[in-house]
């Protein structure tokens, strides 16, 4: 039986296929490392640029609360658009290349529609596709449930399915080609200085796909992690390497902190009073979390509210991802009284020191808050780990906030 030593998996990102002579740059790409570097590649393609978010405004003209298998199935078409004309522009170049929907590879997904996780994936027909010497070529992004349903994976999903793609066949890298040549201490539009990483830790990727850094879907690095499969980030524009994550203990060296990032899209949302006690947290949390809203900071305190005895009462203030404040809205109706006075904060943003070289240096957050202090700004909700530090903060002064943060903690290049 032959080895997958050679496999491997190459995922292109919705800009990387954004126009034809780009899908024909990708062709050529993959055509020649497989002469020149004996590769058998299996290809991950997303959908072009912007044609997702097209399919999304579509939806949400229609009806913004709609979320189910119509919705999917909409999303899902932009990866089939970007799988066939990849593989025109393979076999056009000479190659054999199988266009393959999820359905046809079989990436089993649960049923959980928007935001599917995989269960499995079945490797026999790609595998039996490159013994045969052919180029697969499979839609990132979707899956298909036990009937026969299609799914899709959350935003940026299909770097998920290039690594849990890579996890199956066995292989020990995934390559994800992107518009930006490596993942860096901060975002460069954001601060000027930031510079690029030669290796990131699983757990520091974790941390910043999660508070919002669009490099690598969160699931992706999750599921690297668990089976120890290095991801290289890097340029589908130039020919260098990128930015490898991979496990802490393989890194050269780990500063207290690696990056400073953030997320622009956050809502704060504050509700004062509510019942104290965890029923109502149990319901309010269960009912946003059926809705597959992901709460990011809650804290609860005694309420204050005047004319009201504080016993009993609580104030609640918790953040979402801006995308998701249509569905809380509508869960917050449903189950709140007219007592409840409902306070939205929106063009907020939150800002993270992230670094697995927290854990062994204390002062960290002393330094975090110095900075908000010299610069005067407000702290809405604050949030830690072992290895992160969040606020949530005006947009406003996230850009002020984010280089002084850079430059406290030795990141500036
Ligand atoms: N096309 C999908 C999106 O825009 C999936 C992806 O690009 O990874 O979210
Ligand atoms: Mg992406």
């Amino acid at each position: 039986m032959q080895t997958n030593k050679n496999i491997v998996v190459k995922k292109f990102g919705g800009t990387s296929v954004g126009t034809l002579e780009r899908i024909e740059n990708v062709a050529t790409r993959v055509l020649r490392d497989h002469t020149e570097k004996g590769e058998s590649p299996v290809i991950v393609v997303s959908a072009m640029s912007g044609e997702t978010n097209r399919l999304v405004r579509l939806a949400n003209d229609l009806n913004p609360y709609y979320r189910g298998p119509a919705y999917d199935m909409l999303l899902a078409s932009g990866e089939q658009v970007a799988v066939a004309l990849l593989t025109i522009a393979l076999e056009k170049k000479g190659a054999k290349a199988a266009p393959l929907l999820a359905h046809q590879v079989g990436i089993q997904t649960d049923a959980i529609f928007s935001k599917a996780r995989i269960r499995s994936i079945d490797t026999t027909k790609i595998q039996a596709l490159v013994e045969r010497g052919v180029i697969p070529v499979v839609a990132g992004f979707q899956g298909v449930t036990e009937d026969d349903q299609i799914t899709t994976l959350g935003r940026g999903g299909s770097d998920t399915t290039a690594v849990a793609l890579a996890a199956a066949l066995k292989g020990s890298a995934c390559e994800i080609y992107t518009d930006v040549p490596a993942v860096y201490s901060a975002d460069p539009r954001l601060v000027a200085k930031a510079r690029e990483l030669k290796t990131i830790a699983f757990e520091e990727m974790m941390e910043m796909a999660s508070v919002g850094s669009k490099v690598l879907h969160f699931r992706a690095v999750e599921i690297a992690a668990k089976y120890n499969i290095k991801i290289h980030s890097r340029s589908s524009f130039e020919d260098r390497e990128g930015t490898w994550v991979m496990a802490e203990g393989n890194m050269l060296e780990n500063p207290v902190v690696s990056s400073v990032t953030h997320d622009p899209a956050t809502v704060v949302i504050k509700l004062n009073p509510v019942p104290a006690g965890a029923g109502f947290l149990a319901d309010l949390f269960g009912r946003l979390a059926e809705k597959n809203v992901v709460v990011d900071i809650i804290t609860q305190s005694a309420s204050e509210k005047s004319g009201k005895s504080a016993e009993g009462w609580q104030r609640l203030h918790f953040s979402i991802p801006e995308e998701d404040l249509a569905q809380t809205e509508k869960i917050l109706h449903e189950i709140l009284k007219a007592e409840t006075e409902v306070t939205i904060l929106r063009e907020m943003a939150k800002i993270s020191v992230i670094g697995v070289g927290m854990k062994n240096h204390p002062g960290v957050a002393a330094r975090f808050f110095k900075i908000f202090k010299d610069h005067k700004v407000d702290v809405h909700l604050v949030t830690t780990s072992d290895i992160k530090i969040s606020a949530v903060i005006d947009k406003s002064q996230l850009k002020e906030v984010a280089e002084a943060l850079h430059t406290e903690f030795d990141l500036d290049a």
